[in-house]
């Protein structure tokens, strides 16, 4: 049985194959993104219907075949079914799988981007911060994982710290904030508050269980949606599908 290996991981997508089984693709610590059949996962009394569904928690055994892993046997951890009951709030959590579907990779330890999904989809059954902060939240550190860190501590042209009072603009295209002084600044470039210049610090700097800790008014919420959505958006090249339901519910 030297064939067999446990792994702790995520859930993303289920997809149903034939009759009975389903194909699931998880994100793991010890493997990275991999895929995984359930056989007899869509049978009613099948130990893997409840496990081979997205948002599912849990240390999944595989058998690695020649292709492809099969799974043997799984142990939930937390499986979140109560967020399905949770409009429009499913719809983000599915949003935030297929980020971590886009940017998940085989082969690489994926814990931390885990652990950001892990607390996000916490975060959206918390009906004391709002859905469309805990996406900014989501989005903005996953960036700062996944290597697509603008630069937002000092101005990316002269160096100098950002400091309450400052004229401060954000350009897409150099990945950064740049201070009034700096000048001519490029033809994207626009406005960005002092507030929401610290809110993305701490989003790029805090402790993961400390994330979704704090709540913001609507101006500002409205001023990190304008930058953070489309920063995600220059920075992946695919139109995600959670995603478009989404505006249309908006
Ligand atoms: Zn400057």
């Amino acid at each position: 049985m030297s064939d067999l290996i446990t792994v702790q991981g995520v859930v993303l997508s289920a997809m149903p194959v034939g009759e009975y089984d389903r194909r699931i693709v998880l994100l793991t610590r010890e493997r990275g993104k991999i895929a995984a059949f359930a056989k007899g996962a869509r049978r009613l009394n099948s130990p893997f219907m409840a496990a081979a569904s997205p948002f599912v928690f849990g240390n999944f055994t595989l058998y690695e075949g020649r292709n492809s892993y099969n799974l043997n046997h799984a142990e939930i951890r937390h499986h979140f079914a109560e967020l399905a009951k949770n409009q429009p709030g499913i719809y983000y959590g599915y949003y935030f799988l297929e980020l971590c579907d886009y940017f998940g990779r085989e082969g690489s330890d994926e814990k931390e981007l885990m652990n950001l999904l892990y607390v996000a989809v916490r975060a959206l059954m918390n009906p004391k911060i709002s859905l469309r902060l805990v996406r900014c939240i989501f989005e903005f550190r996953l960036m700062s994982i996944e290597g697509w860190m603008p630069r937002i501590y000092e101005c990316i042209s002269c160096g100098k710290q950002l400091e309450e009072g400052d004229r401060l603009f954000f350009s897409m295209s150099e990945h950064g904030i740049l201070c009034g002084e700096c000048g001519p600044l490029p033809v994207d470039a626009f406005r960005i508050s002092f507030a929401a210049a610290a809110v993305l610090q701490y989003i790029a700097g805090t402790p993961m269980q400390k994330l979704f800790g704090f709540t913001v008014k609507d101006d500002l919420l409205h001023e990190l949606e304008n930058i953070i959505y489309e920063y995600t958006a220059k920075n992946t090249d695919r139109k995600f599908r959670s995603l478009q339901i989404l505006e249309a519910m908006e």
